[in-house]
């Protein structure tokens, strides 16, 4: 009774973890859960150059833009001889990319072209001058989102296969 009466109190504090963005090149998002955790060599996140890749409070490896992004050189992948991350597969970060029209300076009236110029896969349209979207060959790599002088550019991890 008083646990239930003590969870009515705090509910509303409690925060929705956001979900992680997990390396590329996962046979199966769920292998993060049940093998990384147990990996003590965590080799995926020493040898990316980028420094990208970051083991979280669960033991699993993460993914971090702040710095840089994945350049798809498959190195993690490579060094997992755990089963988790197979090479062979496409070049493609399960996350959702997203451009804030709040936060954007070409959204609210201001010329920038910041990420359209970070985005080798030329992958941000701009509708006239001051409408950049997402296209659907995104690959989620992350390299636009550092450059960004007010953060506009959200990247979230999604539930995958
Ligand atoms: S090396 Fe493989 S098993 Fe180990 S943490 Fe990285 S992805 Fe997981
Ligand atoms: S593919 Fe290369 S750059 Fe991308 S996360 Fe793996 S090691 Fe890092
Ligand atoms: S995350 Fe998408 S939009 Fe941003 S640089 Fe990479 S491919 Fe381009």
């Amino acid at each position: 009774m008083i646990i239930q009466e003590r969870r009515g109190v705090f509910a509303p504090l409690l925060k929705k973890k956001a979900r992680p963005i997990r390396p590329p090149y996962a046979l199966s998002l769920e292998f993060f859960d049940q093998v990384c955790f147990t990996c003590k060599d965590k080799a995926c996140s020493t040898v990316c150059e980028e420094t990208i890749i970051f083991i979280d409070e669960d033991g699993l490896p993460k993914l971090d833009f702040k710095e840089s992004g994945c350049t798809f050189c498959k190195e993690c992948a490579k060094a997992c001889i755990h089963g988790v991350l197979d090479s062979s597969k496409e070049d493609f970060i399960d996350a959702k990319v997203t451009i804030s029209s709040a936060k954007c300076l070409a959204w609210n009236g201001t010329m920038c072209f910041t990420c359209k110029d970070s985005c080798e896969a030329n992958a941000i349209e701009f509708f006239g001058v001051y409408r950049p979207v997402i296209k659907d060959n995104c690959t989620a790599c992350g390299f636009c989102k550092s450059p960004c002088p007010v953060d506009a550019i959200e990247i979230k991890g999604v539930k995958g296969v």
